[in-house]
């Protein structure tokens, strides 16, 4: 189709016209007509190598929810693989189905059929809704994916946890001018596969711990072994604390919970913890220090970047500790700039991508 013949809006507004529309290179629509996959698989940029972000399964009510999240999720991967320092793009796929109900080995392996079909444009891995399992299924049909037993090292948690931890150290010595943990105090809200490790490096390197999950368990082990206060999870953010660690869902940084919030950083594992970019802006005005979720949470992604097959984690280590001086430079950058931290980490990434681009 020459440019007159091309039609205009209807077409064009999948995509094109869609408001998380930020210049994706590829945007696939995949389906498989034996298992009924559908799937959207989103390639957002690959200056600085193949994009990797991971697959999500989930039960969107349109394909247009569906859209609009691997869209979104695959510029976010872009951002945070540049940040870290990794030669990789960015990319999500999203699979319309239900986890629980509709997820079969066949859906999988459609999915790793649809994913060698991109050719290496676009590599795949664990996300919400998709187990280590699931993966080994893809496996089967390419050799594009990362995080099963053959590329990993496992569970990436801990990674997460470790970067979270050097992570809060830069964001105590940007605020204290020392990263000593000994006598200082961690509201660490979410005690799941990230939290409770980061409970316990924050534990061995002499914080007092205040604790906090909607499971009681969770909270239980933590008060046994570190010595930790509970408290109710609605008031992790508002207690007498040096560092407030969300560790659980999204958003919990917004116009309700930031008034009240009585620590002078917020640093934690959890993605998309800004309800609106105007709340990053709120902590700011409030002389809160906020490390960027992407920035200070990459150790995960990291792992399942960089792991080899039959390899140790060095390098894997290495980068991720480097997260707390990556986090160092935002918050110089911040404090010189009299900006946000967030917006100093996409502006890093963005001259990362555009160096790369030349
Ligand atoms: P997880 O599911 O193992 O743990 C989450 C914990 O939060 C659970 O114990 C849950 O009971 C608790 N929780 C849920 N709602 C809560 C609430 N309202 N208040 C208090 N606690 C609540 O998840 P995870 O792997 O530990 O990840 C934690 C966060 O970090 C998530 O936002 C995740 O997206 C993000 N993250 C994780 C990784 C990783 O490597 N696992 C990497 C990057 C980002």
């Amino acid at each position: 189709m020459n440019a007159l013949t091309r039609p205009a809006a209807p077409l064009a507004g999948a995509a094109f016209d869609h408001p998380e529309f930020d210049a994706h290179e590829q945007v696939v629509f995949a389906h498989d007509r034996d298992t009924g996959l559908m799937a959207i698989l989103c390639v957002h940029d690959t200056r600085l190598g193949p994009a990797l972000g991971g697959c999500r399964v989930w039960p969107y009510a349109s394909a247009a929810d569906a859209l609009t999240d691997a869209l979104r999720l695959s510029r976010g991967m872009t951002y945070k693989n540049a940040l870290a320092g990794l030669d990789l793009g960015g990319g999500k796929a999203v699979i319309i189905a239900d986890p629980r109900k509709d997820k079969t080995a066949d859906l999988m392996r459609a999915f790793g059929h649809h994913v060698e079909r991109m050719n290496g444009s676009y590599i795949t891995a664990e996300d919400v809704g998709v187990s280590p399992a699931d993966m080994e299924a893809v496996a089967e049909r390419t050799d594009h994916v990362r995080g099963t037993a053959r590329t990993g090292l496992g569970d990436p948690s801990p990674y997460t946890a470790l970067g979270v931890f050097v992570g809060i150290r830069a964001a105590l010595a940007h605020v204290y001018g020392s990263d000593t943990l000994a006598g200082r105090t961690v509201s660490v809200q979410g005690l799941g596969h990230v939290g409770f490790d980061l409970a316990s490096q924050l534990h061995a390197a002499g914080a007092k711990l205040i604790v906090s999950d909607i499971h009681a368990p969770a909270v239980d082990r933590a008060v046994a072994a570190f010595g930790a206060i509970a408290v109710d999870p609605g008031e992790a953010h508002a207690v007498e604390a040096d560092v407030f660690a969300p560790c659980a869902l999204g958003a919990g940084l917004n116009a309700t919970t930031i008034p009240a919030i009585r620590a002078r950083i917020v640093a934690g594992a959890a993605n998309n913890q800004l309800a609106t970019p105007a709340d990053g802006e709120a902590l700011k005005a409030r002389g809160i220090l906020y490390a960027p979720d992407y920035a200070i949470n990459a150790g995960g992604v990291i792992s399942i970047a960089l792991a080899r097959p039959g390899g140790d984690d060095a390098l894997v280590r290495e980068k991720t500790l480097a997260i707390a001086a990556t986090l160092t430079r935002i918050f110089e950058r911040a404090r010189a700039e009299d900006v946000t931290p967030e917006r100093i980490a996409d502006r890093m990434a963005e001259e990362r991508l555009a160096a790369a681009g030349r």
